[in-house]
C-alpha cells in the first residue's frame, strides 16, 4: 500500500482516453468507424481494430454504452444511465429522448412481480430532421447545374 495513491475512476490507457473523450464530446452515438476517424487526428497510428478493442473494453467497464439498432454496426454512447432512443431509419441518427414513459412502464411490469434491473428503450421511425427534408418541394427541373 505504498504506491500513490490510486484515483477512484478505472485506470485508462492514452488510447482509451482520447476514445471516451470523443465520445463523450459528441450527442451523435458514434459507430467505431467515426471514432476511428477522430481519433486518428490524435493518435495518428490506431488501427480500427485497436479502437473496436478498446470500445469493447470500454463498455465492459461501465464507461460507455453500445446501442444495437438493427444496423449492422453497432453504436456507441457515453451516457450509460438508462435512457430512450429514438432510431431514424432513413439517416441512422440515434438520437436521445426524454422522455417519462420508462418509467411508467417499469411500474406495470413491476405490479405483474418482476423486477426490472435495466431497460434498453427503442423507438423507431423517421426523425423531424428528415420529415423536413421531405416536406421541402423537389425542384428537380432536369438542368440546375449552375
Ligand atoms: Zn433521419
Ligand atoms: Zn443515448
Amino acid at each position: 500500500m505504498d504506491t500513490a495513491r490510486q484515483p477512484k475512476f478505472v485506470r485508462m490507457t492514452n488510447q482509451r482516453r482520447v476514445i471516451i473523450e470523443i465520445l463523450r464530446s459528441t450527442k451523435e452515438h458514434p459507430t467505431a468507424e467515426w471514432v476511428f476517424e477522430r481519433a486518428r487526428r490524435q493518435l495518428p497510428n490506431v488501427s480500427l481494430g485497436t479502437i473496436y478493442s478498446n470500445l469493447r473494453i470500454l463498455v465492459e467497464q461501465g464507461v460507455a454504452r453500445e446501442l444495437f439498432t438493427g444496423e449492422a454496426r453497432c453504436h456507441y454512447d457515453a451516457n450509460v444511465e438508462d435512457h430512450p432512443h429514438f432510431i431514424c431509419t432513413q439517416c441512422q441518427s440515434v438520437i436521445d429522448l426524454d422522455i417519462t414513459i420508462a418509467s411508467t412502464a417499469i411500474a406495470d411490469i413491476e405490479i405483474q412481480g418482476h423486477k426490472v434491473t435495466a431497460e434498453n428503450l427503442q423507438f423507431f421511425g423517421v426523425c423531424a430532421q428528415c420529415l423536413l427534408q421531405e416536406e421541402k418541394p423537389i425542384e428537380d427541373n432536369g438542368d440546375d447545374h449552375e
